[in-house]
C-alpha cells in the first residue's frame, strides 16, 4: 500500500526540469595527504547536463575525487574549473556561493535526527540561504513531493527508514537549485529493500538538466543512468567510456579484473 502510494506520487511529481547546470573540469588534479598521495594527477571534463558515474576499488579516490569539486577538501596540485571558472582559490563568500551550486548526498545521510522530514530542508534555506520560514518550508514541502515523500513532511527523520531518510537528503540537497549534484556511495549504507527507491529518485533526477557525478557501487544502475563511466584505481582515471562499452569492451587490465570480480 505505502508503496504503490510512493510509486504514484513519484511518477507525478518527477518532474526536476527547473534544475541547472555546469561543466566541471579536472585539470592535472593532485591530492595528497602528508606524504601519501592519492590522486596522481586527474584529468576530466563533465559537461553540462551529463551523467557520470565514478566506479573502482575502495581506497582508490574516489570520495577525495568528487569532495574537492566542492571543497570539502583542498588541492594539492591542478584546478578544478567550474563553468570555466577555477575555484581552488575561493573563499568565504564566494566558497559559500559555489557551494550553494553544488548539492552533495552522502552514503551517511546526516540529517537532523530529532528535526523534521520539512525542518532538515527548511533549515538549510533559511539559514544558509536566507530565505524568509515561509517561502522555506514552502519550497521543502515541494522538494518532499519531488522525491516522493510529501507526506512525511511532519515526521522526525529519526522516524524514517534509511531510504526515506535518503530521499530526504537529496531533496534538501537539491534545495538552493544548484547546477551540479554529487553522489558519494548514496545506496552504499541503505539495507537492499531500500536501494531501489533511492536509485529511483536519482534516475528521475538524470538528464533532468543538472550535471550529476555518482560515486556508486550500483553496476547496473551505474550502466542504465550513465552517459559516461570513470574507472579510477590507485589515484588514477584508467579509463572513461559509454556505459555500453565499458561493461562489454572494458580496455585497461584493471578495469576487466574489476569487473570480473564485481558483475
Ligand atoms: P574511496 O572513496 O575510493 O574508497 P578515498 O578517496 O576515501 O577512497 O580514499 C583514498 C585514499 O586516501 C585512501 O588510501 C584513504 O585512506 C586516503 N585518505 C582519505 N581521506 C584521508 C584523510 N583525511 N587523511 C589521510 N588519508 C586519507
Ligand atoms: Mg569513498
Amino acid at each position: 500500500m505505502l508503496s504503490a502510494l510512493f510509486h504514484r506520487s513519484a511518477a507525478s511529481a518527477a518532474d526536476f526540469s527547473h534544475l541547472r547546470q555546469a561543466s566541471v573540469e579536472l585539470r592535472n588534479v593532485i591530492k595528497q595527504y602528508d606524504a601519501h598521495t592519492v590522486l596522481n594527477g586527474v584529468n576530466l571534463s563533465v559537461e553540462p547536463g551529463e551523467v557520470v558515474t565514478i566506479l573502482g576499488p575502495s581506497g582508490s579516490g574516489k570520495s577525495t575525487l568528487i569532495r574537492l569539486i566542492n571543497q570539502l577538501e583542498s588541492l594539492s596540485g591542478g584546478e578544478i574549473f567550474i563553468d570555466g571558472k577555477p575555484i581552488s582559490q575561493l573563499r568565504g563568500a564566494a566558497l559559500r556561493q559555489l557551494r550553494s551550486r553544488i548539492g552533495f548526498v552522502f552514503q551517511q545521510f546526516n540529517l537532523y535526527a530529532h528535526l523534521t522530514a520539512l525542518s532538515n530542508i527548511a533549515l538549510a534555506l533559511e539559514y544558509v540561504h536566507g530565505w524568509n520560514k515561509t517561502e522555506a518550508e514552502h519550497r521543502a514541502l515541494e522538494l518532499l513531493e519531488k522525491v516522493g515523500l510529501a507526506e512525511k513532511a511532519n515526521a522526525y527523520a529519526a522516524q524514517l527508514s534509511g531510504g526515506q531518510q535518503q530521499r530526504v537528503a537529496i531533496a534538501r540537497a537539491l534545495a538552493s537549485s544548484p547546477q551540479i549534484i554529487l553522489f558519494d556511495e548514496p545506496t552504499s549504507a541503505l539495507d537492499p529493500e531500500m536501494i531501489g527507491e533511492v536509485l529511483q529518485v536519482m534516475k528521475n533526477l538524470a538528464h533532468s538538466g543538472i550535471t550529476m557525478i555518482v560515486v556508486t557501487h550500483e553496476m547496473h544502475f551505474a550502466r542504465e543512468i550513465a552517459d559516461r563511466v570513470v574507472f579510477i584505481d590507485g589515484g588514477d582515471i584508467l579509463e572513461v567510456a559509454a556505459p555500453e562499452d565499458f561493461f562489454t569492451r572494458p580496455q585497461h587490465p584493471r578495469t576487466q579484473r574489476f569487473l570480473k570480480k564485481v558483475l
